[in-house]
C-alpha cells in the first residue's frame, strides 16, 4: 500500500528536472499524477514515462502557470480526467540572472510572474476543491537563493516571497484541513543549473564539482532528494506541519 494510493497530485513544471523527479516519486507511491508544463507534448511524453502503480493514471497538461484562464482550465481538466485533486506542487520556474544594473524590467516581471503569480493562481484554483473536501496539501518550491545570491535579485525576491506566501496560507487554510509547506533546494543537478554553468562559461561537470565542494555533505543534490522531502510534506505523516520551509541543500545554508 502506497502513501498516495487513490490521491491525485498536480505538479507544475513537471516535464523535466525536479518536477519530473517529484511526479515519478508520487507515482511510485500510488498516486495519479497530472504533469503541468508550458509544452503539452513534452508534459504528455513525461507522463508516459511515470512508474504508475496499477489503476493509477497520468496526464500531461499544457499550461502557463502565470495565465489565470489557462490555470483554471487546467485544474478543472485534471479534476474531470483524474477524478479529483488532493496535492498541488508549485514547482514551475525560470531564471533570468543578472546584476541589478543590467537586469531588465522583463527579467524581473517574468521571474515574478512564473514563481509568485504562478503559485498564487494555481493554489487559488486548487483550494476551491481543497476547502470543499476539507483536505488538501500544497508544497511550494522555494530556493536557498531566497537567502540572497549575487546576480539573482529577481529570483531571490520571488523565492523568499514564496516562503511568506507559504506561511500566510498555512494560517489561512489550516482550519480547512489544508497543509501548506515549502521546500528550499540547494544546488540540484538539472537543466536549470546546467544553463547557469553555460552562462558562466564553465563545463557542467566542473560546475557541479565546485558546488559539491562548497557544501558540507560534499555532493550535489538530485531531483530525488527534493522529491523525498516534497512527498513527506504532502503525506498524512506531516499533517501537523504547516507554514514551514524545509531547506534540502546538503547544509549549504548553514554558512
Ligand atoms: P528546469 O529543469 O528548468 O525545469 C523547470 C520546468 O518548468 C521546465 O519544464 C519549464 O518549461 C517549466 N516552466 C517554466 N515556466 C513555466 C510556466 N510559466 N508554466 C509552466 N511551466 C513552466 O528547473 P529545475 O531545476 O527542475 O527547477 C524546478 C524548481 O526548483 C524551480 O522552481 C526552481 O526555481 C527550483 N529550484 C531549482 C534549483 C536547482 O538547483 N535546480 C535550486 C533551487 C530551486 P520550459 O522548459 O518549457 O521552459
Amino acid at each position: 500500500m502506497g502513501r498516495f494510493d487513490g490521491r491525485v497530485v498536480v505538479v507544475t513544471g513537471a516535464a523535466r528536472g525536479i518536477g519530473f523527479g517529484t511526479a515519478a516519486r508520487f507515482a511510485e507511491e500510488g498516486a495519479s499524477v497530472a504533469l503541468v508544463d508550458l509544452d503539452e507534448t513534452a508534459a504528455a511524453e513525461a507522463a508516459g514515462r511515470l512508474p504508475l502503480i496499477d489503476g493509477a493514471k497520468a496526464v500531461g497538461v499544457g499550461c502557463d502557470v502565470a495565465d489565470e484562464v489557462g490555470v483554471d482550465a487546467a485544474i478543472e481538466r485534471v479534476v474531470a480526467e483524474l477524478g479529483g485533486i488532493h496535492v498541488l506542487v508549485n514547482n514551475a520556474g525560470v531564471t533570468r540572472d543578472n546584476l541589478l544594473f543590467k537586469m531588465t524590467e522583463d527579467d524581473w516581471d517574468l521571474v515574478m510572474n512564473v514563481h509568485l503569480k504562478g503559485a498564487f493562481l494555481m493554489t487559488k484554483a486548487a483550494q476551491r476543491h481543497f476547502v470543499e473536501q476539507k483536505y488538501g496539501k500544497v508544497v511550494n518550491i522555494s530556493s536557498i537563493s531566497a537567502l540572497g545570491n549575487r546576480g539573482q535579485a529577481n529570483y531571490s525576491a520571488a523565492k523568499m516571497g514564496i516562503q511568506g506566501f507559504t506561511r500566510t496560507l498555512g494560517i489561512e487554510l489550516g482550519p480547512f484541513g489544508i497543509n501548506v509547506n515549502a521546500v528550499a533546494p540547494g544546488f540540484i543537478a538539472t537543466e536549470m543549473t546546467d544553463a547557469t554553468a553555460a552562462r558562466l562559461k564553465l563545463d557542467v561537470e566542473e560546475f557541479r564539482r565546485l558546488n559539491a565542494e562548497a557544501n558540507p555533505v560534499k555532493r550535489v543534490g538530485h531531483p530525488e532528494d527534493i522529491a523525498a522531502a516534497v512527498c513527506f510534506l504532502a503525506s498524512d505523516e506531516a499533517s501537523y506541519v504547516t507554514g514551514q520551509t524545509l531547506y534540502v541543500d546538503g547544509g549549504s545554508s548553514l554558512g
